[in-house]
């Protein structure tokens, strides 16, 4: 079914934004900045959804508020929930394109991951969404969107109470970090990631700080200094492979910018320390990387740069070209990589009978449009 063209939503907005918004609206320039700040704490602390509730702004304001814009987020086609208590939402954005977001709910904590592109231009072998070509960059409001549509479902507002409670984490904030680690190369869309990590950041809004967002790359070289500058979050960097034979053809960008100017790019990310330190993330793909040779030279390659390892238990995708490695070679793997002083480095799959784990964002909804064209014949 089609969404029908609606209002603009002011979700996504920062404060000058939404000053301008209120100047079209013929709001006096001397209250643009107390009443954009208004909105922003009803919008971003409080997660309102309607104007009318917005009490500190006159009746007036709030009607032609609510006569040309809304506070839409992204619609839910679909919400599935895992029996490990992850969750995944195929959102359909204004222009019937659609995004997948996955939320981890762990012990005190909880993690969203969120998508920067439809699709992606890039076409990693062992990823289900680089098989899907880029349809578009997502806009910073389409970005923070997800976010808040996600906070809306598990009750993450102040005095919100979850639709559906099981699996969601104790304690006052239900998503503790962020990770753009879902469909697509967030350094191909910078600027729009960049602005709403500012709003995300913001510690009068979303508040979850620049050390509680991580932005995983394939590799873009030139875009990871000027993101550490612009923007300062977590960096991850989706490595796979420590020879550049290899990772030219599991992360084909390889090609331009080799294992060398990456790990220096690495070394140069600003404020890097053993308090701030980098996560190389590795695929464990079956007889193709994975072998303790691998293991070693990792460690070798990464002995000088504050780094955290994160090893991936490859998720298959329907087609795929690989198979994920044997338990007991990850952990002979792991083994290695934590001799060499790394803590706990495999990533538990989550989500993945719902295919919410990494990678996978893209079968489901495909079988999703299969199941609509089912329903519907
Ligand atoms: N495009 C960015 C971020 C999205 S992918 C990037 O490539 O870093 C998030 C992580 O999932 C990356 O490390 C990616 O390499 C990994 N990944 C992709 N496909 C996977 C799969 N099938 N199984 C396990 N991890 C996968
Ligand atoms: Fe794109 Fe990342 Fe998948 Fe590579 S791993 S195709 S960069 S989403």
């Amino acid at each position: 079914m089609a969404v029908a063209p609606g209002k603009e939503s002011l979700v996504g907005l920062g404060r000058n934004g939404l000053a301008e918004k209120l100047a079209t609206l013929g709001v006096p320039e001397r209250q643009h900045r107390m009443r954009a700040s208004q909105l922003w704490s009803w919008i971003y602390v409080r997660g309102v959804t309607d104007f009318a509730v917005m009490t500190d702004i006159a009746k007036e304001l709030r009607g032609q508020l609510a006569e040309h814009f809304s506070l839409a987020r992204p619609d839910i086609v679909t919400e599935q929930v895992s029996v490990d208590g992850t969750r995944k939402w195929l959102l359909r954005l204004n222009d019937n394109k659609e995004i997948e977001t996955v939320y981890i709910p762990e012990e005190g904590r909880g993690t969203l991951c969120i998508s920067s592109q439809i699709g992606c231009t890039l076409t990693c072998s062992f990823c289900h969404t680089g098989t899907q070509r880029l349809v578009r960059n997502l806009t910073a409001s389409e970005i923070i969107g997800q976010i808040m549509l996600a906070r809306d479902r598990i009750g993450d507002w102040p005095g919100a109470v979850p639709d559906d409670p099981s699996g969601l984490p104790q304690g006052e904030r239900k998503i503790t970090n962020v990770v753009l680690m879902g469909m697509g190369e967030p350094l191909y869309n910078f600027d729009n990631v960049r602005d709403a990590c500012a709003i995300v950041a913001d510690g009068e809004g979303l508040s979850i700080s620049k050390r509680r967002i991580t932005l995983s790359t394939s590799g873009i070289v030139p875009e990871i200094p000027r993101w550490g500058e612009e923007a300062g979050t977590m960096l991850a960097i989706s490595l796979h492979a420590v020879r550049d034979e290899l990772r030219d053809e599991l992360v084909p960008i390889n090609k331009k910018w080799p294992i060398k100017d990456l790990l220096d790019a690495c070394r140069a990310y600003p404020g890097l320390s053993n308090a701030k330190r980098i996560t190389f993330e590795y695929v464990m793909l079956k007889g193709i990387n994975d072998g303790v040779e691998d293991a070693k030279a990792l460690v070798r390659l990464l002995a000088k740069i504050p780094a955290k390892i994160n090893l991936i238990p490859f998720n298959p995708w329907p087609g795929s070209p690989y198979e994920c490695s044997d338990w007991e070679q990850i952990e002979k793997f792991a083994e290695v990589v934590n001799r060499a002083g790394y803590a706990s480095p495999v990533r538990s799959p989550r989500g993945r009978d719902i295919m919410a784990a990494c990678g996978q964002l893209k079968s489901a909804s495909i079988k999703q449009r299969a199941s609509a064209r089912l329903a519907s014949a």
